[in-house]
C-alpha cells in the first residue's frame, strides 16, 4: 500500500507505519535566491518541495521540510549586481549540513533517500552529489539518488535555468498566486544582466506547461525508485 506523509506532521508510530512499507525518504533541496521580479525568492525550494510530493503520492515514503539553504546564487555571478534578496551560505557548509542530514536518515529505518535539488548552482549540486556518493559507499545497503529535476526530463520540455520558461511555468503550476508576470518587460527581450533570467523567456509561462512538465518529471523517477525499490528494500 502506498503510503506517504509529511515527516515533522508525524507521530513516531505513524512514521514507522509508512518506513515498514516505504522505506524511502524525500528530501527536498531548496535555496533563497533571488528569481527576479516576477518570481518569490523561495522557488527552488517550493518546486523541489512539490514535485516531491508529487512523486510520494505514487511510491510511498516521507516527504522532508525543504532545506532552504544552499550556495552558488546569482548573488555571487561575478559581474551582476543582484545583491539583495538572496542569503547564500557556504559550499563548506552545505557539505557539513548534507553529510548531517544523510548521516541521521541512515540511523532510522530508511533504505532509500531522495534528494531533489531545485538549485542547480555549481559546485552547490556537484557538492550534494559528491557528499551521496560518499554515504552510498558507506552503506552499501542503502542508497541516496541525488538530482535536479531538470536531468530525468528531455530537454524539450524542460533544460537547466534560472526563473526563466522551465522554472516559471513550474511555478505557476504548483503556486500560481505566487508569480507575477506583468511585472516583466514587454518591449524588449529578457535578460541574465537586467532580470535575473538565465534560459528561455518566461513570458510564455504557463502553470499548464508546468503541470506536463511535473508529470514527465513524476513518470520517470517513479520508475526509477521502483527500481532502486526492488534493488534495496530487501536488504
Ligand atoms: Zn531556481
Amino acid at each position: 500500500m502506498t503510503k506517504w506523509g509529511f515527516y515533522e506532521a508525524m507521530r513516531p508510530t505513524e512514521i514507522e507505519a509508512i518506513l515498514e512499507n516505504n522505506p524511502i525518504v524525500f528530501l527536498p533541496w531548496g535555496a533563497l535566491e533571488y528569481h527576479g521580479q516576477h518570481n518569490p525568492i523561495g522557488l527552488d525550494s517550493i518546486k523541489a518541495h512539490h514535485l516531491c510530493i508529487d512523486l510520494a503520492k505514487q511510491v510511498g515514503g516521507l516527504v522532508m521540510p525543504a532545506v532552504n539553504l544552499a550556495a552558488n546564487l546569482i548573488k555571487s555571478y561575478p559581474g551582476h549586481g543582484f545583491k539583495k534578496h538572496s542569503i547564500e551560505f557556504s559550499e563548506q557548509l552545505i557539505k557539513t549540513i548534507c553529510e548531517e542530514y544523510l548521516g541521521q536518515l541512515a540511523e532510522q529505518d530508511v533504505k532509500i533517500i531522495v534528494l531533489l535539488s531545485g538549485h542547480a548552482g555549481e559546485p552547490h549540486l556537484q557538492i550534494l552529489k559528491d557528499v551521496a556518493a560518499e554515504f552510498n559507499k558507506k552503506n552499501p545497503d542503502k542508497f541516496c539518488w541525488t538530482f535536479a529535476e531538470f536531468e530525468i526530463v528531455p530537454d524539450s520540455l524542460l533544460v537547466a535555468n534560472h526563473s526563466a520558461l522551465g522554472e516559471t511555468s513550474l511555478q505557476l503550476h504548483y503556486a500560481e498566486n505566487t508569480v507575477d508576470l506583468s511585472v516583466l518587460p514587454k518591449d524588449r527581450p529578457i535578460t541574465l544582466q537586467l532580470d535575473a533570467v538565465s534560459g528561455e523567456d518566461p513570458r510564455s509561462a504557463t502553470a499548464s506547461k508546468g503541470g506536463q512538465i511535473a508529470k514527465v518529471f513524476v513518470e520517470n523517477a517513479t520508475i526509477e525508485i521502483q527500481r532502486l525499490i526492488k534493488k534495496y528494500k530487501s536488504e
